[in-house]
């Protein structure tokens, strides 16, 4: 066997976007790609998290820069596109990743938080994975992550707007990963279950709830940001050349039971 023709897990010259990459899993994800090689460009609304995260990490090493950009806006996602392409000449890996939450019951929704949570969660990655694809077919190569969730697939209370945002995720991510093939674009989905982050922080302080959390998780704990880090540099490395279309489940075991 031919080892030295084994594909490799690192990422050395690779342009990687990472959308909502100024904290929690998007952060992880992005310091993920940079420890792996990667030239990383986190984008987000604000600023001063951006340049904050950006400078740290930067001093630790790796090679991180950022856009401010909201993927609810059309003209704002174009422009983030065309700044990489003109600073870089290229875009390898896109983690369409920013998204929100708000829990309700579904008979206490109000219309303009159905908007907003399906918005950012799914007009968002359907902007920029339009953006990035257009490029990508240019070159001929890519890998598109999709951050969708366990809810794209479970039913749970009060998750109405957030569960259909990611079951549309889910079908999204099959239909890119079919069309794109001919361009060697590989399309795939990370669908974690409860992680620590600013998202579920608020959320996650019911200590009941907590528990049955727990409880559900075949690994016993809730999940941490770090968990997400190796199967992204994996989907993202040359290693994954042959998965398109997959919903990779991040979720301690949960959906497994
Ligand atoms: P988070 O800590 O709240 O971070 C969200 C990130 O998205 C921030 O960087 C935020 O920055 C950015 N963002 C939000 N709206 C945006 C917009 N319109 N345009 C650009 N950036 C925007 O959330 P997280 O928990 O890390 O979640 C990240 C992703 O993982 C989401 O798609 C979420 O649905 C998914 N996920 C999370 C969990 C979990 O338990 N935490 C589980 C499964 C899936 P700004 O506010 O500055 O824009």
């Amino acid at each position: 066997m031919d080892i030295s023709q084994f594909p490799s897990f690192r990422l050395d010259k690779k342009i990687a976007l990472v959308t909502g990459g100024s904290k929690g899993i998007g952060l992880a994800m992005a310091c993920a790609l940079g420890l792996h090689g990667a030239n990383v460009v986190i984008a987000s609304r604000n600023v001063g998290d951006l340049k904050k995260v950006t400078e740290e990490m930067s001093r630790k090493g790796l090679s991180f820069s950022w856009i401010q950009a909201d993927v609810t806006d059309k003209e704002s996602v174009q422009l983030m596109i065309e700044q990489i392409i003109q600073q870089y000449g290229r875009l390898d890996i896109l983690v369409n990743n920013a998204g929100m939450n708000i829990r309700k019951p579904l008979v206490e929704i109000e219309e303009e938080e159905w908007d907003q949570v399906l918005n950012t969660n799914l007009k968002g990655i359907f902007l920029v994975g339009q953006a990035v694809a257009k490029q990508m077919i240019k070159q001929g190569n890519g890998k598109i992550i999709n951050i969708s969730s366990i809810f794209g697939g479970v039913g749970m209370p009060f998750q109405t707007s957030y569960a259909a945002s990611k079951g549309g995720i889910n079908q999204l991510t099959k239909v890119w990963a079919s069309e794109l093939s001919p361009y060697n674009i590989n399309v795939n989905a990370i669908a974690p279950a409860y992680i620590k982050t600013p998202m579920t922080g608020a959320w996650l302080q019911d200590e009941e709830r907590y528990q049955e959390i727990v409880k559900n998780t075949m690994l016993n704990r809730i999940g941490e940001p770090e968990d997400v880090a190796g199967p992204v540099v994996f989907l993202a490395s040359d290693a994954a050349n042959y998965i398109t279309g997959h919903i990779l489940y991040v979720d301690g075991g949960w959906t497994a039971k």
